[in-house]
């Protein structure tokens, strides 16, 4: 029997639940909406922990989803520091971790992702780190600004992290498995653009070699790296980015649906779990795209932002597929920044259009002749164009795809049948 009534159960403190949040007031939800997370903060962005707020730049309110107190303008009532713990999908109804029994009409399941571990001798020594939330970008400036940093991983998490504590004065070095940063995502051409520019700003980056051990310095913090290769890289201060791993555990006890390949929730193209009037949204959510005709899990800002507004529209029972192209931004410190809409599974072609030379240029990834996703610095209305494209998913002929490397040519004409 439970303890209270609520029409909207929102699990988890993050992005999508808060969109989710104000999508259903804004839409006219007029019952109870309850918002459930574990984090001590109210929702907030991600983003800045690796960027301004890492930096010291930005405040911690100023990563919050909205104006402090949001919640309460909208009728939201937000339990922070709370789990939930148990979730019966049949009896629709949710235990928390204050024993309190919530019964629900609609629940969203947006639980997000964990850090993924890398397990090494030395790894539990003070001093490594990994990011996912506040307290850990608190923790990295205070023990890594001015001093020897050093990053394993070259993807998004190593490349921000190394360029914003850089930029505070770090002696930064990546050690990554990848020949080239970012390679996984962009490919080598894009991708040696941004070492290039993380280089230039003394940026040292150690490729092609895996993290072997952690050595302890003479405070018995963490004193240095040891490589597969043998390399030792003297370190005041380590910050892991290995990538995550969605949050399925309250979604596997409760008999979820989920997608073993891909990680996540299994959802419909309206963001539907296997549960009857259980939605899931965000880093946690294996959707089946209508824009890519298969299904996909992004950990993207903007497809959570955007999934919380689509599993509010579908629990207020309208009906809507996710319908959004996914897009990604990423800043290294002010030297570059990067947008990206995809995400291309593969591709078989890069198109350059504009200079890797100027730093103004998009990169389109076509697969088969489809645009797959498209790649930009300081091209942004190039994204536009690439948007219709992949949706439209229709094969370029070989004059199209030239057509799509050269700045003179009109992208709208391209791909329009
Ligand atoms: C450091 C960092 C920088 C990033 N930078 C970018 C960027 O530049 N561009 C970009 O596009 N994306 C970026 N991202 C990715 C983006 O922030 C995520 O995709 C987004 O936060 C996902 O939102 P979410 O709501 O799905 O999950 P989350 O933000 O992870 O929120 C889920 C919340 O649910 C809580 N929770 C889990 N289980 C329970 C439970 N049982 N009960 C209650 N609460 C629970 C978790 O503690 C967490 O607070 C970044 C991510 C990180 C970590």
């Amino acid at each position: 029997m439970a303890d209270r009534h609520v029409a909207h159960l929102l699990i988890g403190g993050g992005l999508a639940s808060a969109n989710c949040a104000r999508w259903l007031r804004e839409e006219g939800a007029d019952g109870e909406i309850l918002l459930v997370g574990r984090e001590t903060d109210p929702p907030y962005n991600r983003p800045p922990l690796t960027k301004g707020y890492l930096q010291g730049k930005e405040l911690r309110e100023d990563a919050y989803f909205r104006p402090d107190g949001w919640w309460r303008e909208q009728r939201v009532e937000l339990k922070t520091r709370t789990s939930v713990m148990k979730l019966d999908t049949s009896a629709k109804e949710a235990t928390l971790s204050t024993k309190e029994v919530v019964s629900f009409d609609t629940a969203l399941v947006a639980t997000g992702a964990n850090v993924r571990r890398l397990p090494a001798e030395g790894s539990e020594l003070d001093g490594i780190h990994y990011m996912r939330a506040f307290g850990n970008s608190d923790a990295i400036r205070a023990d890594a600004a001015g001093r020897r940093v050093v990053l394993i991983g070259g993807s998004y998490i190593g490349c921000e992290v190394a360029a914003s504590l850089t930029a505070i004065g770090a002696q930064a070095t990546i050690v990554m498995m990848e020949e080239v940063t970012l390679e996984r995502g962009f490919g080598k051409r894009a991708g040696g653009f941004f070492q290039k520019t993380l280089e230039d700003h003394g940026v040292r980056v150690v490729a092609g070699d895996r993290l072997a051990r952690f050595e302890a310095g003479e405070s018995g913090r963490v004193g240095a790296v040891v490589t597969e290769r043998g390399e030792r890289i003297e370190a005041d201060a380590v910050v892991i980015g290995a990538g995550v791993a969605p949050d399925v555990m309250l979604a596997r006890s409760a008999g979820l649906a989920l997608d073993e390949e891909l990680g996540g929730i299994r959802c419909d193209s309206r963001l539907r779990t296997s549960a009857e009037a259980v939605y899931a949204a965000g880093d946690v959510a294996a959707y089946d795209s209508v824009v890519h005709g298969r299904r996909i899990r992004v950990e993207h800002w903007d497809v959570a932002f955007n999934q919380g507004k689509t599993a509010a529209l579908n629990m207020l029972g309208r009906d809507v597929a996710h319908e959004v192209v996914p897009y990604f931004f990423s800043d290294l410190a002010d030297w570059a920044s990067l947008e990206y809409v995809g995400p291309a599974a593969s591709w078989d072609r890069e198109v350059v259009r504009g200079s890797l030379e100027d730093g103004s240029f998009s990169v389109w990834y076509l697969d088969g002749g489809r645009v797959a996703g498209a790649l930009s610095v300081g091209r942004s209305d190039d994204l536009e164009e690439a948007r219709r494209l992949i949706a439209a998913r229709v094969a370029l002929d070989d004059g199209e795809q030239e057509r799509l490397g050269d700045a003179a040519s009109d992208l709208a004409a391209i791909g329009a049948r």
